[in-house]
């Protein structure tokens, strides 16, 4: 590890050298370079239904969907919803919306309709792109909204004849009509952060590339249009965009698609198209070591050499089942987060027999990226071995969340660095190790609950006088929502009414799973909920019980 004492900080970087960032391509460009080679080659295939487009229909697709959208009206900047599962054309149309100056929103397909009226109206989008399944949620947006597939939707515009009154339009056309910077934003996801409701995200095409090159810098031209990964992790969070839709792009390998888990599909898919490298999330790793659906399978078909693990902590004795029940594949964990474009700290390139970091550590500082951990109270920065809360300096820290100054500057300080909430140490040999998290977000599945949402939500009903939610710890999920609720005195409702009434608002992940009645919510005296309190308070409760 390089570390430096700059004005008295403690200053962690790579222990690989810098690699330089292209400052001219923008993101699509970038992960487009040098497609004429690879023309022939399949990018997107879809695993269950074998649908497939090559480089050459990508590169195609993206520039007449990026054309139709100018044709469309869509200027520099607008943020265009994507409510879509992960389908064949996922990446095209994320790219396309990028190449045409706009800004691709993803959006869970999962979200009750009022959870997308909140991101269609946070994010000021001007357009929904979504397919048949989806479309009956945002119709009542009032926005235009192009759908994709066979369905004929009346009051929606088709995707293949959009693209086909593109191609009328003509080739002489200029686009993109104005000329799109790596400084402009490029994608708007959405991430609670440290605290509050889910806020915008904004990253440029700079942040994206350079998130890029530095998680890339292990790969060599030999590697180049060998890959084949597996694409499961929805395309609308950063890890399926950045770390699988684009990563793969720019290595011209393949993405095998699947939009949801079935185990028996899942592997399905890993054998018969020959999938080598497969990103998942702990929860998926656990069915693998667990689940005797797997014994059904003649594992030594698979040509998997490596899996990533990525968005929630792994546990330990899960990591060791799963190298015991699939030894010749390699676990490459690592940590990231929204706002930092995808990737910050990885193993090396396992398909490389790259250089690797212990085991049950998140992996090492990738090349360009400044760290350090900051003693949360006082903002003093710590010496290596010392958990403190981890905080990231480098082109891939996101510009800021939409619209909110507040937020914005509580998490990216005047130094620029962004302060993850998460609190973490590094050894020796310049291994981190994730130990907690003090950000008031729940993690379940991987997938971001914010506890101040479903707080507002247990408000809102009629019977709650407060209300707090804090996550619990989970073996399948990692963590559960679970809340504490102070009942008027009045009230006749039930825990079940309660969570009930939760549920039907929400998307389902985020579901209230554990509640318990209290007589108050224990808060500091500048009247923050005590969380950790209640949490541990909760769990003694359960064990009552
Ligand atoms: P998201 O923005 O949805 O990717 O969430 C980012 C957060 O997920 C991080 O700040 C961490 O709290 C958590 N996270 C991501 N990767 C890991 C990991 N490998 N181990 C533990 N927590 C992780």
């Amino acid at each position: 590890i390089r570390h430096s004492e700059d004005n008295g900080d403690h200053i962690f970087r790579s222990k690989y050298p810098p690699v330089s960032v292209p400052d001219n391509l923008t993101l699509p460009e970038f992960v487009f370079q040098d497609a004429e080679l690879y023309a022939d080659k399949v990018a997107f295939v879809e695993a269950v239904s074998g649908k497939s487009y090559t480089y050459r229909d990508v590169v195609r697709d993206t520039g007449r969907f990026g054309k139709a959208l100018s044709s469309l009206g869509l200027k520099k900047g607008h943020v265009v919803l994507v409510l879509l599962p992960n389908i064949a054309e996922y990446g095209i149309v994320a790219l396309g919306i990028m190449a045409a100056g706009g800004v691709f929103s993803g959006a869970n397909p999962a979200s009750h309709p009022s959870e997308l009226k909140k991101q269609a109206d946070a994010a000021n989008a001007k357009l929904i792109v979504t397919n048949g399944p989806n479309y009956e949620k945002v119709k009542g947006l009032e926005l235009p909204v192009i759908v994709l597939g066979e369905e004929h939707i009346e009051s929606a515009i088709n995707w293949d004849k959009l693209l086909e009154a593109a191609d009328r339009a003509g080739a002489g056309t200029r686009f993109p009509k104005e000329e799109v910077l790596q400084s402009d934003l490029c994608a708007l996801p959405f991430s609670s952060g440290t605290t509050g409701i889910s806020k915008g995200v904004m990253l440029t095409h700079r942040n994206i590339v350079a998130n890029l090159c530095s998680s890339l810098f292990s790969v060599g031209p030999e590697m180049i249009g060998q890959v084949t990964t597996l694409g499961l992790i929805p395309f609308f969070h950063i890890y399926g965009i950045t770390g699988i839709c684009c990563a793969t792009l720019r290595n011209k390998g393949k993405v095998v698609v699947m939009n949801r888990f079935d185990l028996r599909t899942f592997l399905n898919a890993l054998i018969t198209q020959e999938v080598t490298f497969a990103p998942i999330v702990p929860p998926i790793i656990l069915a693998l070591v667990k689940n005797p659906i797997v014994d059904e399978f003649d594992l030594s078909k698979l040509k998997l050499r490596a899996i990533m693990t990525a968005a929630a902590p792994l546990a330990p004795e899960l990591l060791a089942s799963f190298e015991n029940k699939f030894p010749g594949v390699q676990v490459q964990e690592a940590y990231g987060l929204t706002e930092h474009s995808c990737i910050t700290l990885t193993h090396g390139d396992p398909l490389k027999g790259h250089d690797s970091a212990k085991k049950n550590s998140v992996g090492f500082i990738l090349p360009n990226l400044e760290i350090k951990f900051i003693d949360p109270d006082t903002g003093r920065s710590l010496p290596k071995n010392t958990p403190g809360e981890l905080c990231v300096r480098s082109q891939c820290v996101m510009q800021g969340y939409y619209k909110n100054k507040e937020e914005t500057s509580r998490t990216i300080d005047k130094n620029g660095w962004l302060h993850t909430g998460d609190i973490a140490y590094i050894d020796d040999d310049g291994d981190i190790f994730i130990v907690d998290r003090i950000k008031e977000l729940i993690k379940y599945k991987g997938f971001q609950v914010a506890p101040a949402e479903l707080e507002a939500i247990l408000l809102s009903h009629p019977s709650v006088e407060d209300a707090a939610v804090v996550p619990l710890p989970d073996e399948e999920a990692g963590e559960i929502p679970a809340a504490c609720v102070v009942k008027n005195p009045n009230a006749k409702e039930s825990e079940t009414d309660i969570m009930d009434f939760v549920a039907s608002n929400v998307a389902h992940y985020k579901k209230v799973r554990v509640l318990q009645f209290v007589d108050a919510i224990p808060k500091s005296p500048s009247g923050k909920i005590m969380r950790r309190f209640l949490k541990d308070t909760m769990i003694e409760n359960m064990g009552k019980n």
